[in-house]
């Protein structure tokens, strides 16, 4: 019997600490992120993760300028197999 370990990832963003700043969108090699239409609190657009294939590259969470916004989450999931 072997174990297969399957990662995914997904993302976790704050809109309340976004700055509409846009870098994320511009960094994402996969062009998952995009901008809201409606504004948050402080009247930004905010970041929103619009796909699902996302590969945990993490080039949106090193070049957002705000700390605690973007969260990269990786998932793991195992499949036994005999
Ligand atoms: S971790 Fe990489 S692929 Fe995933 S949303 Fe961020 S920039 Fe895009
Ligand atoms: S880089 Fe950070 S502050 Fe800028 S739009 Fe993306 S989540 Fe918002």
């Amino acid at each position: 019997m072997t174990q297969k370990r399957k990662k995914t990832h997904r993302l976790e963003i704050v809109p309340e600490e976004c700055k509409g700043c846009g870098r994320c969108v511009k960094a994402c090699p996969k062009d998952l992120i995009k901008m809201s239409v409606e504004l948050n609190e402080m009247g930004f657009p905010y970041a929103i993760c619009a796909g699902q294939d996302c590969i945990g590259c993490g080039a949106c969470f090193y070049n957002c300028p705000e700390p605690g916004t973007i969260t990269v989450i990786e998932q793991v999931e195992s499949d036994e197999e005999k």
